[in-house]
């Protein structure tokens, strides 16, 4: 794991330094990790995109896909469907992610030895939202009160590798970024092994989060999550749930561009790639796609931070 840990090491200095003086993109040479975010296909088209862009991926050789659980559980058989086709018919690791909503203890422990049993190892264990929004999260009487319950009870299923979220703007029910912090902590204590981020727009708000945690005695892996953000306006309503700003800035540069589908792609891989260099200079070699079930922007992104095809499918399945 090579996230930056305590005071600014020579090589991270170093790396800033150069990252100023030559191209931006110059010489790097895709030693970060890469991981990707899919949702549950509804259509047999939106599964053939969802396909596609896997395929595409695939050879950037992931750390791992994870496909999320759609509210209150209403993916349930889609998303284990997803999984399991990427289990089965890929060579990157597939990881699930599973909720408290709506659900007893009895449901998810249905959920996760099915997972078990269909050889998938990893969960990205969450709370998950109140099904309508502008709710208050209520556990189901017979079901987690959070995701560190949650974690808690995997582990007493199976020994699953078990992802959880974090929030470097501090996720909105949370009394204060320490409460948020401590709730991080208990999540990791219960047995996760890494924390994914909320999506975020400056480096700076990642980097201050990593040092907060690790005043608060975190030294788990947390993995930035990156969104590239083509349609501002869709990303703002999202953002105000999960506790996320979108800068001033941000808002200006997709002004005037609805017409330019083309034009808002190539700023929104720009934005992004922006933010994986700045991060990568601070010593972050971890990074997590959300791809909205699109390869593009996430595979322009890993190919300016240096990544490259490994070997073709039929060379790996072989
Ligand atoms: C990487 C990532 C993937 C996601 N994938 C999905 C998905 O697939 N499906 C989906 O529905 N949602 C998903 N979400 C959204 C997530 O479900 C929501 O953000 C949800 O509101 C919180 O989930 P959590 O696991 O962070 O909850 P928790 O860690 O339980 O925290 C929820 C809130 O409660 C507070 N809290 C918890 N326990 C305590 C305590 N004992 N005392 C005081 N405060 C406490 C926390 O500080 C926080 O404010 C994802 C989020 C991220 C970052």
């Amino acid at each position: 794991m090579t996230n930056q840990k305590g005071p600014i090491g020579l090589s991270q200095l170093e790396e800033a330094k150069r990252a100023l003086d030559v191209p931006l993109f110059a010489g790097l040479n895709g030693d970060a990790d890469v991981s990707f975010e899919f949702f549950p296909p509804k259509s047999e088209k939106m599964e053939k995109t969802l396909w596609d862009s896997v395929i595409t991926l695939e050879p950037l050789n992931p750390r791992f896909v994870s496909v999320t659980y759609g509210a209150g559980g209403s993916t349930r058989e889609r998303t284990h469907a997803t999984v399991a086709r990427i289990a089965s018919e890929t060579n990157i690791p597939a990881a699930a992610h599973l909720t408290c909503v709506d659900a007893s203890k009895a449901e998810i422990a249905e959920v996760a030895e099915a997972y078990w049993e269909a050889g998938i190892r990893h969960i990205v264990a969450l709370r998950g939202d109140p099904p309508a929004e502008g709710q208050v999260f209520v556990p189901h009487p017979e079901g987690y009160a959070s995701a560190a319950e949650l974690v808690a009870g995997l582990k007493a299923i199976a020994p699953f590798e078990i992802s959880v979220a974090a929030y470097p703007e501090t996720h909105p029910d949370a009394d204060c970024p320490q409460t948020d912090l401590d709730n991080l902590k208990r999540k990791l204590d219960a047995g996760a092994s890494r924390a994914i981020t909320q999506f975020f727009f400056t480096a700076e708000a990642f980097f201050k989060f990593q040092d907060a945690a690790l005043k608060a005695g975190i030294d788990a892996e947390l993995v930035p999550g990156i969104l590239p953000v083509s349609n501002v306006a869709q990303t703002r309503k999202f953002a105000g749930m999960c506790g996320a700003e979108i800068p001033a800035w941000m808002n200006d540069l997709f002004e005037g561009l609805d017409d330019h589908p083309a034009a808002r792609q190539l700023i929104a891989a720009t934005v992004a790639a922006e933010l994986c260099r700045k991060l990568y200079a601070g010593g972050v070699r971890q990074f997590h796609f959300y791809t909205l079930n699109r390869a593009e922007l996430s595979y322009a992104i890993c190919h300016l931070l240096g990544k490259r095809p490994v070997g073709s499918r039929q060379e790996k399945a072989a």
